[in-house]
Order: C-alpha cells, then sequence, then structure tokens
C-alpha cells in the first residue's frame, strides 16, 4: 500500500512498509514513475534541487520527501528543504547566441555580453602564465555545444548537445557525472550536419521556459522544441515546422526563419511569426542544400554565408541570394564579418591575388585589399600577433616586435561599451610563421597560450601539441569561463566573481 502526497507540482507515493517516497509525476515532466532505489541514489543530490524537494539531514528514514516537507514523518529529525530557492545566473547559449546584445552588435558571431574581464584581468598580467583553476570531464560525445540554463527549474543545468551523433547530454553537478539523455517514444532524432549548428534559446523569443522546455533546435527534417526530463534522464521534441532543414534558424524582430529543401529540391524560407505560425514559403531557387553559416542578424536582416553567395532575408521582404563576384572567394575559416568605422559589415576573402574584405549584403560591394590573412570577426581582429584595431583592412597596431612570430586566433569578444577596443579571448600561437590556414587545420601546434586580451593581457593558460584550434569551444557555466577541446580530457575553467 502507499500513501498519496500531492504537492502544488507534483505526486508522490509513500511506501507504508518501508516510509520511502516515490515520485509519480511533476509538473511539466508528465508521469515519472522515479524511485529513490539503489540505482538512482546517486542522483537524489540533483533531482532534490530541481524538483525543490526535500533532502534527510540527521536520518537515513527515505533518500528523497516531497518539496516543502521540513521534518521526517518518522522520527521528527530536519529536513533541508529546496522549495522555494532559485539560482540567479547568466543564462549561456553558445558563444553564437547571446540575446543581451545590443543591436549595433552582430548576433550571431561568438560575442558575449557578460563581463568577463572584469573578473580575468585581475589576474597576473603577461608574461606571468597563468593555469586553469577548475576542471570537469569532457561529455562522452565530446564534439558537442554548450547549453547552461535553467529550462525552467530553480538551479541551472549545462547540457551538451553532438549534432553529428544526435546525442543529447546532461551534467549532475552534484554527482560530477555526465548521463546520455535517451528519447522518449516518438521524440525525433537530433542530428544536424547539413550545415553549422546553431539553436535557438527561448529567451530570444520572449517567452520564460516552462519547466523542462530547452530550445528550438534544428533537426535534419525539421524545426523542434527540445524538451528534457532531468529524473528520468530523456527527451521529448515537438515538431514546430516539418521540412528539411539545410542551416541553422535565425530569429529577427520576432521573428523565426528556417531554410530547408523545398519538394522541388531547391531551397526555401520558411518563416514563423512571432506566434509561431509559418509563414508561405518563399523559393529562392536551386541553392547548396548544405554548407551554410549561422545566420548573422545585422541592420534588420539575417544573413546566411556560404562558399558561393550569401542569402539575405529581411522580415516581410523576399529573400535574396547575392553570388560572389568574379573571381572573389570567402575565407569563411578565418573568422567571420567585422564591422567597418561606418557600420557597415566585411567578409575576408581572397580574389586569386589578394586577401581582401567585401562589404556584405549589397548589390555592388565594396573591396578593401590586404597583404595577408587576418584571424577573427566583429572588430577583434589580428594580423598574426598584433591586433588590427581601426578599419579592418588598416594596418595592424604593433606593440611588441616580437609578436611577429605569433599567429592570434580569436575565440570569443566580451562586448562591453564602455571599452575603446575589442577584449576577448584568443589562442596565440607561438614561433608560427606558417600560413594561418595551415594553423587552423590539423596541423599540430607545439606551443599555444591561452590568453584574455583586455585592459590588460592575461595569459590564463598554456597548451602543448594543439591542433585543430577551431574546435575550441568557450562557454560560461556556474561562474566559470571554460574552454573544451574535443581532444582533451578534460575541460578548463577559470573562475569568474558571481555574474548576474
Ligand atoms: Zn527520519
Amino acid at each position: 500500500m502507499a500513501y498519496r502526497w500531492e504537492t502544488p507540482a507534483s505526486v508522490w507515493l509513500e511506501d507504508e512498509r518501508t516510509g520511502q517516497f516515490d515520485l509519480a509525476a511533476s509538473e511539466g515532466l508528465g508521469q515519472v514513475g522515479w524511485s529513490a532505489g539503489t540505482q538512482a541514489r546517486g542522483r537524489v543530490a540533483d533531482i532534490a534541487r530541481l524538483l525543490g524537494a526535500s533532502l534527510p539531514t540527521a536520518c537515513e528514514h527515505a533518500p528523497i520527501y516531497p518539496e516543502g516537507f521540513a521534518y521526517c514523518p518518522e522520527c521528527g529529525r530536519p529536513l533541508e528543504r529546496f522549495a522555494g530557492r532559485q539560482q540567479r545566473l547568466p543564462e549561456w547559449w553558445g558563444p553564437y547566441a547571446d540575446a543581451l546584445l545590443p543591436r549595433h552588435v552582430p548576433h550571431g558571431l561568438p560575442v558575449t555580453a557578460l563581463p568577463l574581464g572584469d573578473s580575468l584581468e585581475e589576474r597576473p598580467a603577461a608574461p606571468v602564465v597563468g593555469r586553469f583553476e577548475a576542471e570537469m570531464p569532457p561529455p562522452p560525445n565530446a564534439h558537442c555545444v554548450f547549453a547552461a540554463a535553467g529550462y525552467g527549474f530553480p538551479e541551472q543545468r549545462l547540457l551538451a548537445l553532438a549534432p553529428a551523433r544526435g546525442v543529447l547530454q546532461y551534467w549532475d553537478p552534484l554527482a560530477a557525472v555526465w548521463h546520455v539523455m535517451l528519447p522518449e517514444e516518438g521524440a525525433a532524432d537530433l542530428s544536424f550536419t547539413a550545415s553549422d549548428y546553431g539553436w535557438l534559446p527561448l529567451p530570444h523569443l520572449g517567452d520564460p521556459p516552462r519547466r523542462g522546455e530547452v530550445a528550438l533546435v534544428p533537426t535534419a527534417q525539421g524545426l523542434r522544441r527540445l524538451w528534457i526530463n532531468p529524473v528520468t534522464e530523456t527527451y521529448r521534441t515537438e515538431t514546430l515546422l516539418a521540412a528539411p532543414l539545410v542551416a541553422a534558424p535565425g530569429t529577427m524582430r520576432r521573428h523565426i526563419a528556417c531554410l530547408a529543401r523545398n519538394p522541388a529540391g531547391g531551397l526555401s524560407l520558411y518563416a514563423l511569426d512571432p506566434d509561431l505560425a509559418p509563414a508561405p514559403a518563399q523559393d529562392c531557387g536551386a541553392l547548396p542544400l548544405t554548407g551554410w553559416s549561422r545566420p548573422i542578424g545585422y541592420d534588420g536582416r539575417l544573413l546566411w554565408l556560404h562558399p558561393e553567395g550569401q542569402l539575405a532575408w529581411r522580415p516581410g521582404e523576399a529573400p535574396r541570394f547575392l553570388p560572389w563576384p568574379d573571381t572573389w572567394l570567402p575565407s569563411l575559416d578565418l573568422g567571420g564579418p567585422t564591422l567597418s568605422r561606418d557600420g557597415r559589415m566585411w567578409l575576408i576573402g581572397h580574389d586569386g591575388q589578394s586577401y581582401g574584405f567585401l562589404e556584405l549584403g549589397s548589390e555592388r560591394p565594396q573591396r578593401e585589399r590586404i597583404d595577408g590573412a587576418r584571424l577573427g570577426f566583429a572588430n577583434l581582429l589580428f594580423r598574426r600577433g598584433h591586433p588590427v584595431v581601426d578599419e579592418p583592412w588598416s594596418g595592424e597596431h604593433v606593440e611588441d616586435q616580437a609578436e611577429d612570430d605569433s599567429l592570434v586566433l580569436p575565440l570569443l569578444r566580451s562586448f562591453n561599451n564602455n571599452r575603446s577596443q575589442p577584449s576577448g579571448l584568443v589562442l596565440r600561437f607561438h614561433k608560427y610563421t606558417g600560413r594561418a590556414e595551415d594553423a587552423l587545420a590539423s596541423r599540430v601546434i607545439p606551443r599555444t597560450t591561452v590568453e584574455w586580451i583586455g585592459r590588460r593581457n592575461v595569459i590564463l593558460d598554456e597548451v602543448a601539441r594543439l591542433s585543430r584550434p577551431l574546435e575550441c569551444v568557450p562557454f560560461v557555466y556556474a561562474n566559470r569561463l571554460w574552454l573544451h577541446h574535443p581532444d582533451w580530457n578534460r575541460i578548463r575553467g577559470w573562475n569568474l566573481e558571481a555574474l548576474s
């Protein structure tokens, strides 16, 4: 026999014989049927915090108690109550998805509005070589993107989605273990490999998430709303748009746009209005079905970049594809779009003779020649070891001639209105005089430093034998900046002052 306890959010069954509580159902999680039995014992601390349940402090009569319980019903000893506790931490949806950036900064590039420099610049300045201060194991499927958010729960949790395999992984911070979440019956395959991966967090759309609600995710067969159930370690999906997506979705003024293959085999733009109701598809013609960048939002437009051209869309207008002019080809691996002082957006590329910047989004683009590769995006731009601080094509700012022998790869810019010079996280490849393209491919770089460039430059760490540096993934979680690379056996972390 079981006694039934109903709390505002959950139904618990108390076994009359053992005095243990099983979670029968909970708001947003449906019928759960979870028992804190021997197998699930390691999950109790995490689940209690997510549900706002209670944990024993001075007895062992039950591993977990329903929300609001202050005393063990068996012996009257006090319990630790998590009900009503609410953690306040900034959310992280990947370096490409910061909803808090002001409108004059391009969205969709690795730029964050979090004031990372305030903490990182407290450390001893270069040439002192620092070391990571925290570590965590990488998720089992290490080629992944990270999200740190509440998903409607009172505490933040870290998710790692491996798009190539469609695997969703959940970090239990109390047990310090990654769990692979299993699909519930009818859940869509989460794989997406046609183009660069990018999800749409719900805060972008202005709606607070309901319990378990994660994001809108692109999959091979449509745009889905993703829900997690951390208690059962499962996920489910809901289809918003059933179409074979070919690029990451974007949002502009609360409209969502997806590129998908249409029944005729060409490319169409499918837009959803702010109520998520689909508008009629707009034919874009015979365009590539793979290889698109994540969309960049700027100046009221979304822009998807491709080795063959750029596709631009403004809500309410027809999408427009502009092929690159004559022999010019973009160098998409070198970084992403950057701005000139007058606010126009530019992309680096090569015309067969030399590198140059091409104005984006224009029928008759202006071009500016440069004498060598430049790495970066959004005005965090470097020529070899030197920053470029004026126009993207201006001469580099040489502070230390010795940095001629290094090559800097920007990973994440920290946007701060109060600073005249861009700051951010970079990798510096030492004693590297080869081509930038080779350093970004699979060549092994003997010595790399992880650096913060800001009011003062700080060397955060040192890495031996790095290859494929573009696979480095920075993220912010639990008041730390983390850096992950699929080859590393731990994720490196640096403490931040409390962010809010
Ligand atoms: Zn007790």
